[in-house]
């Protein structure tokens, strides 16, 4: 194994248990006797000395900034069946949170990445479907050892699905990138997965991300409970989560909304299967700032007036550079539904952004409150589920946060 050496006073974070080590904090790196490259090769594993030489972890190397990703602190070993240990572990935590045993909730988030101490890997579960998605050069590297530990260890699941091909975020060329079946093929019929009591069809294959988005359902729940009677507009609605709880919370009409025509489509579906009867949900592919404006409108919707609006956008900001301009995109968003919004409305906005923190996405709110110029109370602060586990040594693992604010 080759190793990495850092420099002097730069063991502090590793230490601490952050699972990162940046470029810029390694002094050299001495490659193996008879190794057969000049460098590293992507994804191999290396172990971490500091400038003493003392061992302090082992773990997955990239090109980049972030150049080690650590599986094991003090060790330079991971054990036989590491894979299976780490991913019982996180099987265990879900089990205490009464999540893969809970009537009604067959999708789930297994592993989520740093919060799970296997960074670089996300692993979703939809009923006995695992879909594996690799951040990193050496989780696809190891993604037939995770397929495996995850047959042994997770009773439940039969195939395992690989999805990285958007996700591997480097240009080393791999081999076997491409997303398919590592274990198992595909189910003969639709997979519907359960969440909370509700059904929705899953679609690793063509679907946004691993095919759902497990990441709301708290947030979901919260807002059945405000749906009574309301006029219910879910914008970036994707699959249609928010509406289908919106309905089952006694919505008076759900309006859905997504740039996406299949996401329309997938919603839709969502609705008719479970409120079959349901005559007041209403769907468009359209632009969110389009709808918002006003030129684009719902068809056969006599609805002008919503008083519980839902703004769950993708990623405005990808990387720290990009913060600026993301912070821009929540406050004309936020300003637009602040407008539109009836008195007494409630409105439900989040940030799935990492790089954009609670504080300044909730000043990217304040900003379009302030220059609509309506009262506004804050409700909730939101965030993501048990399921996503933060990394208490690495707050970047913190992504999603929400406001429900009170519009007068
Ligand atoms: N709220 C959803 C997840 C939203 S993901 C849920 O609970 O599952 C973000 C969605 O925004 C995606 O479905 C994407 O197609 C949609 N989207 C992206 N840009 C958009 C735009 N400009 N206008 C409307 N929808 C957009």
């Amino acid at each position: 194994m080759n190793t990495i050496i850092l420099k002097p006073h730069k063991q502090e974070s590793v230490l601490r248990f952050h699972p990162w080590i940046f470029s810029g904090a390694i002094a050299k790196i001495v490659l193996d006797k008879n190794y057969p490259h000049d460098e590293p090769q992507e994804g191999e594993m290396v172990r971490v000395l500091d400038s003493e030489g003392k061992i302090l972890a082992v773990g997955h190397w990239q090109k980049g900034s972030i150049a080690v990703r650590i599986l094991a602190f003090g060790t330079d070993q991971l054990p036989q069946n590491f894979w299976q240990q780490r991913i019982a572990a996180a099987y265990n935590c879900r089990i205490g949170i009464n999540l893969p045993v809970t009537n009604g909730n067959t999708a789930y988030r297994l592993i989520h990445g740093e919060g799970d101490q296997l960074p670089g890997l996300i692993v979703d579960i939809y009923a006995d479907t695992a879909v594996v998605q690799a951040h990193s050069a050496g989780m696809h590297l190891a993604r037939r050892q995770i397929a495996q530990a995850l047959i042994d260890t997770i009773p439940t699941v039969k195939r395992v699905y690989y999805k990285s091909e958007d996700t591997l975020p480097f240009k080393a060329p791999l081999q076997g990138d491409k997303n398919g079946y590592l274990i198992g093929d595909a189910p003969e019929q639709v997979c519907w997965a359960e969440e909370n009591g509700l059904q929705f069809r899953i679609d690793w294959l063509q679907g946004q991300k691993t095919g759902f988005f497990v990441d709301q359902r708290d947030n979901r729940s919260l807002l059945e409970y405000y749906a009574k009677n309301r006029n219910v507009l879910n914008m970036f609605c994707y699959t249609g989560g928010f509406s289908v709880y919106a309905i089952r919370g006694g919505a008076k009409s759900v309006t859905s909304v997504d740039v996406s025509a299949k996401a329309i489509e997938l919603v839709k579906e969502n609705v008719q299967h479970n409120f079959p009867d349901y005559t007041n949900h209403f769907a468009v592919a359209a632009d969110a700032f389009d709808f918002l404006d006003g030129k684009a409108t719902a068809p056969d919707s006599p609805i002008t007036n919503y008083d519980l609006i839902i703004l769950d956008p993708p990623a405005f900001a990808k990387h720290r550079d990009a913060i600026p301009n993301a912070l821009r995109g929540y406050r004309r968003l936020n300003a637009k539904a602040l407008e539109k919004i009836a008195h007494g409305g409630i409105l439900f906005t989040f940030s799935c952004s990492q790089a954009v923190d609670k504080d300044a996405f909730r000043l990217a709110v304040f900003t379009a409150a302030a220059q609509v110029g309506r009262h506004v109370r804050i409700l909730h602060q939101l965030h993501q589920p048990a399921d996503h586990p933060i990394n208490i040594y690495q707050p970047e693992s913190e992504y999603l946060k929400g406001l429900v604010l009170y519009v007068e």
